[in-house]
């Protein structure tokens, strides 16, 4: 990482500003992205499953929380989210889930991502982990246009401490999806969470320049919020204090704001596990993308990555971001621009 160091060095103090200090670098990031690109994209999420195959040591829905009930919902409830996607003009929906590798699975997406393009004119990303080669060409070839896979941290030595340590979990693993998802011509989306146990900011400028580096077309990074049913709740002392981990990430966000200037950058939901204004914070940083969540009420709390406020869940972005002065990209797909510069020769 040599050749990158005067950017590491920058970065560090950037996620090190507080204060005023901190307000000045988010105003400089969103005139950045104003600049660029003058209205707000949304996404409709859908979290169609917590059934996981995989034992993160942050996450709510890790295979070992027996404590959660398990749902996947059907492809009516499915498409019933998306055509309320269509209805308010979303422009695009995100399909997330916990990890499984199966041939009923792969075709479950298949023939969902099948049937949301034939009826809606709605942009698809995925954000269903680590597959196969020919489970993505197959999602490809059904009409996904986005995939999601943050890389969680670049580091190998936080990433080992943050997994168990077994051939499920596997940081290359993880690179080579994205390189796959690359080749197979997805716009291609990672991100990291910020604030976690044993994490220094070297570990956070790293995963920035990480994302310059794999040359990704967008971003999804927030604040690491703590879940109960987790090992790593017993590492909460060592855990930044929330006000920390907000500055931390919104830093981050204005840092790649500033070194990305033309990828898609969504305000991530878990900012609003730290702040009550955490998305609008999140877009007067740097971030252009807004996800608002569709999953069913009755599912929403069994997909608990981390702990949720319940009242930040019904909370009125979209007037908030008007009282503020944005413009919403209503019934705009809303692609990376970065995608398109790199396809369009
Ligand atoms: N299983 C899929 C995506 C579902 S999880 C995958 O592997 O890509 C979606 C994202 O939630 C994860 O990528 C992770 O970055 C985030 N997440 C999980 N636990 C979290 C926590 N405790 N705090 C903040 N974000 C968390």
């Amino acid at each position: 990482m040599y050749i990158f160091e005067p950017a590491r060095r920058g970065i560090i103090s950037a996620l090190e500003l507080r204060g005023s200090a901190a307000q000045a670098l988010w105003q400089r990031a969103y005139a950045v992205r104003k600049e660029r690109a003058d209205k707000i994209f949304l996404r409709g999420l859908i979290e169609f499953s917590n059934v996981c195959a995989k034992d993160c040591y942050y996450c709510g829905i890790r295979k070992s929380n027996v404590s959660l009930h398990r749902f996947t919902l059907t492809k009516e409830e499915i498409l019933q989210a998306a055509a309320r996607a269509h209805e308010q003009r979303m422009g695009s929906v995100t399909l997330q889930s916990g990890e499984i590798c199966s041939e009923n699975f792969t075709l479950f997406v298949e023939d969902i991502v099948k049937t949301i393009k034939q009826n809606f004119d709605l942009r698809i990303v995925l954000s269903c982990g680590e597959q196969s080669y020919e489970t993505y060409r197959r999602w490809k070839t059904a009409g996904t246009d986005r995939y999601l896979l943050k890389i969680e941290s670049s580091s190998p030595r936080l990433y080992a401490k943050m997994h168990p340590q077994d051939e499920n979990h596997i940081l290359l693993n993880r690179v080579r999806c994205l390189e796959d998802l690359k080749k197979l011509g997805f716009q291609t989306g990672s991100g990291t969470m910020i604030g976690l146990p044993k994490q220094t900011l070297a570990d956070i400028a790293d995963d920035l320049l990480f994302f310059l580096d794999a040359d990704i077309d967008m971003c999804g990074m927030g604040p690491y919020a703590e879940h109960s049913q987790t090992p790593f709740y017993e590492l909460r002392e060592e855990t930044p204090s929330p006000e920390n981990r907000l500055f931390m990430s919104l830093n981050a966000v204005s840092a790649l704001r500033l070194l990305m200037p033309d990828i898609n950058i969504a305000a991530a939901t878990s900012f609003d596990a730290l702040s009550s204004r955490g998305k609008e914070l999140a877009v007067s940083a740097g971030a252009n993308v807004i996800m608002l969540n569709l999953t069913p009420r009755q599912n929403r709390a069994d997909y608990s990555l981390y702990e949720r406020p319940e009242e930040t869940l019904d909370k009125n972005i979209l007037s908030e971001l008007k009282k503020y002065g944005e413009t919403v990209a209503y019934g705009e797909g809303g692609d990376s621009q970065r995608f398109r510069a790199r396809n369009i020769k």
